[in-house]
């Protein structure tokens, strides 16, 4: 059965022009032997907390089940952070800007690394909505609406709830 391939842009202005310096990523979250062989090494910290989280929300969740690809290269589009195809054919594939990779903060390649994964595992679709003061209330946002992602604090844990509960 065909099914046409469906890829998602995401857009680079919504984690464009800011940074910060959390440092909190524990160092010995890279020391786990968890691989991912279809994985670029650089995103493995990353899969690894999305497991994490989803764990700490009673979800199950071992990446390596899913036929899943992921890199770290440059998007010929302007503008766009990362991208998942998913494909009947092949394994669902992220991609991840290398541009922007090597500019953004931990915070922002997580946001970014889960908003893929929200798509390419958790069969998530994009969600605009905003509150009145202009925050997104999902790190599923199209990054194309301007509200911003306030993942820090408090709200991180509301955002994670918001991925993993609306599956
Ligand atoms: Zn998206």
């Amino acid at each position: 059965m065909y099914r046409s391939i469906v890829v998602c842009l995401c857009s680079y202005f919504l984690f464009a022009c800011q940074s910060d310096f959390n440092n909190s990523l524990d160092d010995t979250i890279r020391t786990n032997n968890n691989a991912y062989p279809s994985v670029d090494q650089e995103l493995w910290t990353y899969f690894q907390l999305f497991e994490t989280e989803a764990a700490q929300r009673g979800f199950e969740i071992d990446l390596n089940k899913f036929d899943l690809l992921a890199e770290i290269h440059e998007i010929d589009q302007e503008d766009v952070a990362g991208t998942c195809t998913y494909s009947s054919d092949n394994p669902n594939e992220i991609t991840i800007d290398e541009s922007f990779w090597n500019s953004a903060s931990q915070k922002y390649k997580e946001i970014v690394v889960f908003h893929e994964l929200g798509h390419c595992v958790l069969g998530r679709d994009h969600n605009n909505n905003a509150n009145s003061s202009g925050i997104c209330l999902s790190l599923m946002n199209s990054g194309l609406t301007g509200c911003a992602i306030e993942y820090t604090g408090s709200n991180k844990s509301i955002y994670l709830d918001e991925l993993f509960y609306q599956n």
